[in-house]
């Protein structure tokens, strides 16, 4: 998502080749998120991302795609007993968001999601300007824009190596030797091996591994309304899915850089999770997945030049929050590869990559 954004608003004003080492892009964590679009979710300046971006999926420009990039979905975050702290703190920060968050009882809980206990939690909240993201559609919408803007998405090209000579770098991959002036490292997991392949100073990037997987929901209910259920201390969170329930952990389990694989225990652990927070009775499995959602300790994405390395550009550490901020994400990335400014409403100081060092 990260390369296809920065690639898209490029190739508008300049030539884009996007080198992905899989054999389509994807693959990893863009391919494997819960498609949440949320204002509410990560610390100020995740919001504000999150906010730039969302005129862009609600009215994308001509030609993006034919479909519906958000759709009504909205969180119910209950607070187990003990966590009241947690939950006045998600609670004070969710009424400042532009639609703010509001507490319900145990009826409205029961009219969102007849299936929560009501003994299980002693508070809980209604976020309801979260909404579903077609992550496909939007991924598919940048990939479309470089190819229409003259630019070329190349698969199977893992950059093997990245080295600047007389003031261009260039990128020796699997598909052979490519050149430009600009590098924007979008590598997800992997950026901090490029940056060091590039002789770049890295930024401190964990990858954490979450897990997640697809079950039946309970006999005879229509659960297509129903909003996304999550815990106010991140132990798990289900949410409808193409007539399906996902179901996650919310685990963070620090990772190398791979093509992650769920954990058994995770699994056994949301089911756990989920069945003493509601009435559901989780018989099987259906898929499981992992994904790795990378950042660096502040959870803030790292967006800019690199301070070392001219033409080299780091787009970085989104974390949980790739998806639901890519136009604007994308959007600084490509500013900083052209040097020039952009109205978003971030202090680039605080996505610059030097705040990691
Ligand atoms: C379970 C789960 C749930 C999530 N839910 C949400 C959500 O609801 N909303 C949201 O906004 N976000 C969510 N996320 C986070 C989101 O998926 C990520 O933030 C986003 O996908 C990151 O995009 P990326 O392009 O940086 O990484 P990736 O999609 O991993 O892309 C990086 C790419 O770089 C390529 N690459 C790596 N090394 C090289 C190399 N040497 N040469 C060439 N190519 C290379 C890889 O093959 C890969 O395709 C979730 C993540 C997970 C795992």
């Amino acid at each position: 998502m990260a390369g296809a954004s920065a690639g898209y608003f490029l190739s508008a004003v300049g030539g884009v080749t996007l080198l992905e080492m899989e054999s389509a892009p994807g693959y990893h964590s863009t391919g494997r998120s819960a498609a949440l679009f949320s204002e509410y979710y990560g610390n100020r300046t995740v919001r504000a991302l999150t906010a730039a971006s969302r005129a862009f999926f609600m009215v994308p420009p001509p030609g993006f795609t034919d479909g519906r990039l958000l759709g009504p979905r909205g969180v119910v975050a209950l607070c187990p007993h003990g966590a009241e702290e947690r939950f006045a703190a998600v609670l004070a920060s969710g009424l400042t968001t532009p639609t703010p968050v509001r507490e319900i009882d145990a009826d409205e809980v029961l009219r969102h999601c007849p299936i929560v206990r009501t003994g299980w939690y002693s508070r809980a909240m209604f976020k309801p300007a979260a909404m579903d993201i077609d992550v496909d559609l939007v991924h598919q919408g940048f990939l479309r824009g470089i190819r229409a803007n003259g630019g070329t998405v190349v698969s199977s090209a893992k950059v093997r190596g990245l080295e600047r000579r007389g003031g261009v770098w260039r990128a020796d991959t699997d598909a052979g030797e490519y050149a430009a002036p600009v590098v924007v490292n979008a590598a997800g997991a992997w950026a901090d091996e490029v940056a060091a392949m590039a002789g770049v100073r890295t930024v401190g990037l964990v990858p954490l591994r979450r897990t997640a997987f697809i079950t039946d929901p309970p006999d005879g209910m229509d659960i297509a309304r129903w909003p996304m259920v999550a815990d106010v201390t991140e132990t798990f969170y289900f949410k409808p899915e193409s007539g399906r329930l996902l179901v996650s952990p919310s685990d963070a389990t620090p990772s190398p850089p791979c093509d992650a694989r769920p954990g058994d225990l995770d699994v056994a652990r949301a089911a756990e999770r989920v069945q003493e927070a509601t009435t559901l009775v989780i018989r099987s499995v259906k898929h499981a997945w992992a994904g790795l959602r990378t950042a660096v300790p502040d959870d803030t994405p790292v967006i800019g030049a690199a301070p070392d390395a001219p033409g080299f550009v780091w787009l970085a550490g989104l974390s949980g929050y790739g998806v639901q901020s890519s136009p604007a994400t994308g959007r600084l990335a490509a500013a900083a590869a052209m040097n020039t400014p952009v109205e978003i409403d971030v202090d680039p100081a605080d996505v610059a990559p030097e705040r990691c060092f």
